[in-house]
């Protein structure tokens, strides 16, 4: 399975930076787990190949990219995008999004092969099928409807937590996965904004390690996403304090194969 964590943001030379302010994972080039970036930054392969968008919640830094991503490819559609999404997602999108106001609603429209977008709700707790992956959503904990994904093609499981404050269901998922290969973990702030992070639902360094303490296995590799691009340097060295096993953040870009 490939996964790449798509970047949004550039450096001073004009280079993808590691600064993160929105978050889409693309899996295999052809499903991405949210779209923040999703319309400014996936390749063309990528641009072709995505017809499948699985939300884990729709905070803006989560969906930036998907009117965007609808847009740009509107004419060309030979099928329509879905968003797999619960019903919750679905409403917020329809009223807050797509709401010709702030986007056209795209789920009223057709191209000249037929509709351009097709929402596919899923409850909390229920397996799809999205492509070649068999995926889990896990509700998690976050001011919105939220979920976690364990992602499998068959061979091997990855899990993401999306956006999320402390959780048992996602851990106990993960611990009943007998090939996951990674886990990748939100950590929004650093442990001085934990009055922050509680109010928002998020993790900090330490609250991180109380979360992957709940995974029996420790040997496998914990990759950290959703850090808050102003606190990127304390979070990640926070983290290095923690002395925490095979804990470091995702690296923007990079193809990782498991
Ligand atoms: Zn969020």
């Amino acid at each position: 399975m490939k996964v790449q964590l798509l970047p949004s943001s550039i450096d001073e030379n004009g280079r993808a930076s590691a600064r993160q302010h929105l978050l889409t994972i693309v899996i295999d080039d052809c499903v991405a787990v949210d779209a923040g970036c999703l319309a400014m930054s996936c390749t063309e392969a990528q641009r072709n190949g995505i017809r499948d968008i699985l939300l884990t919640h729709t905070h803006l830094d989560h969906i930036a990219g998907l009117p965007l991503f609808i847009d740009d490819l509107f004419a060309v559609l030979k099928e329509p995008v879905r968003i797999h999404a619960t019903a919750e997602m679905v409403r917020i999108l329809e009223n807050d999004i797509f709401n010709w106001s702030i986007y056209p609603r795209f789920s009223e429209l057709s191209n000249e092969y037929g509709k351009v977008v097709e929402y596919h709700e899923f409850s909390r707790g229920s397996t799809l099928n999205v492509k070649h992956l068999k995926v889990k959503s896990i509700g998690v904990n976050h001011p919105v409807s939220a979920n976690g994904f364990l992602l499998s093609d068959g061979s091997v499981s990855i899990a993401v937590t999306g956006d999320t404050a402390e959780t048992v269901d996602f851990w106990k998922a993960c611990n009943e996965c007998s090939d996951l290969k990674a886990v990748f973990v939100e950590c929004a702030f650093p442990d001085e904004l934990v009055d922050l992070a509680r109010v928002s639902d998020h993790l900090t360094p330490a609250r991180l390690k109380t979360e992957v303490e709940k995974l029996d296995r420790r040997d496998l590799p914990i990759y950290v996403i959703n850090l808050k691009p102003m606190y990127r340097e304390k979070i990640l060295s926070q983290l290095e304090g923690l002395n925490i096993d095979h804990v470091e953040p995702l690296e923007v870009g990079r193809v990782y194969e498991f």
